[in-house]
């Protein structure tokens, strides 16, 4: 991951720090290698043109050219701008204390790691002390419920499931009801994924949004579609509202063009990435730690 944008930036960086002055036409060169790399990496070209105007403008003026250290003034820049476009501060789930049920439901097309996300969020919240419950309400695919029920002995974590059920309405109301009777803090809903964003699984979600009031709407994107996962995260944010983008596949060899775009793109922070297929490999974002892994 960001392995090629990585390597433009830390040339970049290599030759600004070594100048003794910086010129106004060094800038636009670096700029402009920039400008490359990031479209290289599938950055979105609406972010790709922010970044870049807003580099060359804070750049130019007489901080960084008149500065006793321009490259590292420049450098400086470059690192609070990729701070600044995957999130800022680090984000974490909103939910309430563990008295009242809080409730995270997961969204997402097919094959992004939903279900894998479920397991992995229920296990990281159980390190914390809190009591999760995962509800496999993804009815469209049956592998879905036997998978979420497998990861959940995994961890020893409680699966809520309902075969006769058609409509995940229904799961998700009985499961609300089974979670006030047990000792549940947290229930962690798995919903049905499409293979593209269609009217039917909006329309699916809005209701359980409407019904549930989650704390958490969570749209869980897959880091290898690239500019695919923001557009996804661009139509689920616009058709329920999500709180935030759980970006899984982090591990492969992607090119960063999801996390450097989905928080311009959408409002929506990633809070969490997904690192490997295991239960544990789930890990909180943090844009400072990958902006300094960025510039090397
Ligand atoms: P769903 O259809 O959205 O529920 O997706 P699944 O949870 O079944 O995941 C689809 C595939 O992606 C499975 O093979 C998972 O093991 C894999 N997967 C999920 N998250 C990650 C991740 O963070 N890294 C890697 N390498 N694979 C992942």
């Amino acid at each position: 991951m960001f392995d090629r944008i990585s390597a433009t930036f830390q040339d970049i960086v290599r030759s600004i720090t070594g100048k003794a002055t910086i010129s106004p036409k060094n800038i636009e060169e670096a700029v402009e290698q920039i400008k490359y790399a990031l479209l290289e990496a599938d950055v979105h070209v609406r972010v790709v043109r922010r970044f870049v105007n807003q580099t060359i403008q804070e750049a130019t003026g007489e901080r960084v050219l008149k500065s006793v250290t321009p490259g590292q003034q420049f450098v400086k820049i470059l690192y609070d701008k990729l701070v600044s476009f995957l999130g800022d501060e680090r984000q974490d789930l909103t939910l309430k204390g563990p008295d009242t049920l809080s409730i995270i439901l997961l969204a997402g097309l097919q094959g992004s790691g939903k279900t894998t996300t479920a397991a992995k969020l229920a296990l990281h919240l159980k390190k914390k002390g809190r009591r999760p419950l995962l509800v496999a309400a993804d009815l469209a695919r049956p592998a879905a419920i036997d998978q979420l029920e497998t990861l959940g002995a995994s961890i020893d974590v409680p699966v809520y499931t309902d075969r006769s059920q058609k409509d995940p309405r229904a799961v998700v109301k009985r499961a609300l009801s089974h979670a006030k009777r047990q000792a549940v803090d947290t229930l962690i809903v798995d919903t049905a994924g499409r293979h593209q964003v269609d009217r039917e699984l909006m329309d699916e979600l809005s209701r359980l949004v409407r019904d549930l009031s989650p704390d958490e709407a969570l749209l869980v994107a897959d880091a290898m579609t690239g500019q695919t996962a923001v557009d996804v995260a661009k139509a689920f944010n616009e058709a329920v509202g999500i709180t935030g983008v759980v970006l899984t596949k982090f591990d492969s060899d992607t090119r960063g063009g999801a996390a450097l775009s989905i928080r311009t793109i959408t409002g929506a922070p990633i809070k969490f990435i997904g690192v490997g297929e295991k239960v544990d490999d789930l890990e909180p974002f943090y844009p400072d730690r990958i902006a300094s892994r960025i510039l090397g």
